[in-house]
C-alpha cells in the first residue's frame, strides 16, 4: 500500500495522533493553516468524497468526528471543515480527509 495515510494509520509513519475509534484516526496537519489544523480520515482506504458517495455512514461518522474533536480542542468560537475532491478542489494526498482548522477567525471566499 503506497497511500501516505494508509501509513499514519499504520504507524509505518509519525503522526501526532489527536483522536481514535474503530472507524476514524485523527493526527495534526504537518503544515498547518491555523492554530488548530488536524485532519480526520477513515481508517479504511477511501481515495476522496468522490469515491465515497454510497457510503452515507462513514462519511456522517466523519463529520461528527470532527465536530466532536473541534469540541475537545475548545473551538467554542467556531471553525471550519474543509474536504478537498480532486485536482481543481486541490487534493493533494489521495485518502479522504477532512480538515478541521480553528483557533483564528477564517476568510470567506476560500482560495
Ligand atoms: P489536501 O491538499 O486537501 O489533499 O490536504 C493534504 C494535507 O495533508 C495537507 O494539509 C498537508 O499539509 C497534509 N500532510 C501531508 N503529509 C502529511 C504528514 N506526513 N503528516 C500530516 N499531515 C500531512
Ligand atoms: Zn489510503
Amino acid at each position: 500500500m503506497s497511500c501516505l495515510f494508509c501509513k499514519i494509520v499504520s504507524g509505518e509513519i509519525p503522526a501526532k495522533s489527536v483522536y481514535e475509534d474503530a472507524d476514524v484516526f485523527a493526527f495534526a496537519d504537518i503544515n498547518p493553516q491555523a492554530p488548530v489544523h488536524v485532519l480526520v480520515i477513515p481508517r479504511k482506504h477511501v481515495a476522496s468524497l468522490a469515491e465515497a458517495v454510497d457510503d452515507a455512514a462513514l462519511l456522517g461518522t466523519l463529520m461528527a468526528a470532527a465536530g466532536r474533536i473541534a469540541a475537545e480542542n475548545g473551538l467554542a468560537k467556531g471553525y471550519r471543515t474543509v474536504i478537498n475532491t480532486g485536482a481543481d478542489g486541490g487534493q493533494t494526498v489521495e485518502h479522504l480527509h477532512v480538515h478541521l482548522l480553528g483557533g483564528r477567525a477564517m476568510h470567506w471566499p476560500p482560495g
